[in-house]
């Protein structure tokens, strides 16, 4: 599946323009963190993208046909994950996820709702009321609703708002390894490069409603010093490699992750 954004702009009748002549082509599948600091507009592009907004310019088309063709069908293969679960904390999870499967019209979702629970190791809790979960728990309910129905595309944003360390890497360590197994196209929404920067193959990151820079994680920190100025950081290792490499080392400051700065650094003093 292929989503073109073209020329796409976003003004809210407030006059708030959220995004000005946005060009994006996302191909599945990938993984693909969208990042951006408060306001630059990630929001209103999701929600634009799960056509629960249309554009004020520009269009969004989806292998070809424009959203509004097709939004029945993306919708089907589209899983989102809110950032918040509201209303449903007195539900089960199993009780949570059958009203989700109602609401995206799955026929005899039992199997469904119990492959997804199983897809994000939740089995033990499949009885437990909501509120009961810890914050890690809570956002792999999330994302089982999001995978309900096969998705092709997932957009999860923030999955990793309010956990501890620990808790992070368990839920992007997961996202990584569902996006391996399934081939599904995941859109991590966040404002911490930290935390995508292990995991996605391409960075898009916003700024006042554009596009600030689009590549690989590599290509994408080359520029930490713009990334700043925008009050985003490029990963702490980013820094100590450029460090170095302003006191002299030989080393090529590209590492993105610990594992690829120890490589760098014994390969430049061996
Ligand atoms: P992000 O998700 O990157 O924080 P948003 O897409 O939420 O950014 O917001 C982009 C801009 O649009 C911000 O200036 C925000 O205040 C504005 N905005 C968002 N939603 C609305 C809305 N419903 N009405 C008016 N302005 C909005």
């Amino acid at each position: 599946m292929e989503i073109k954004i073209q020329n796409v702009s976003m003004t809210y009748p407030s006059g708030k323009q959220a995004l000005k002549g946005l060009n994006l082509d996302l191909k599945s599948p990938s993984l693909i963190g969208l990042l951006g600091p408060n306001g630059a507009g990630k929001s209103t592009l999701m929600k634009l993208l799960v056509a629960a907004l249309m554009p004020t310019e520009g269009s969004i088309l989806v292998d070809g046909a424009p959203l509004n063709k097709v939004e029945g069908k993306l919708k089907a293969s589209l899983g989102y994950l809110p950032q918040d679960f509201g209303l449903f904390e007195e539900l089960t999870v199993t009780q949570f996820l059958d009203y989700m499967a109602a609401l995206k019209g799955l026929r005899s979702p039992q199997a469904a709702i119990r492959d997804v629970i199983r897809a994000v190791n939740l089995e033990e809790k499949a009885r437990a009321r909501i509120r009961t979960l810890s914050g890690g728990q809570r956002q792999r309910v999330g994302i089982a609703q999001a995978l309900l129905g096969d998705p092709k595309v997932i957009i999860l944003d923030e999955p990793t708002a309010g956990l501890d360390p620990k808790g992070r890497d368990e839920i992007l360590d997961q996202v990584e390894r569902l996006h391996k197994e399934t081939e599904m196209t995941v859109i991590l929404v966040s404002h911490s490069m930290e935390d995508v920067a292990r995991y996605v193959e391409r960075i898009i990151v916003m700024n006042r409603g554009e596009k600030m820079l689009d590549g690989t994680p590599k290509e994408v920190f080359r520029h930490y010093k713009e990334l700043e100025q925008v009050g985003l950081a490029a990963p702490q290792v980013t820094y100590v490699m450029h460090d170095l490499k302003d006191r002299g080392f030989s080393v090529s400051p590209d590492a993105t992750t610990i594992a690829e700065a120890a490589d760098e650094i014994m390969r430049s003093i061996q």
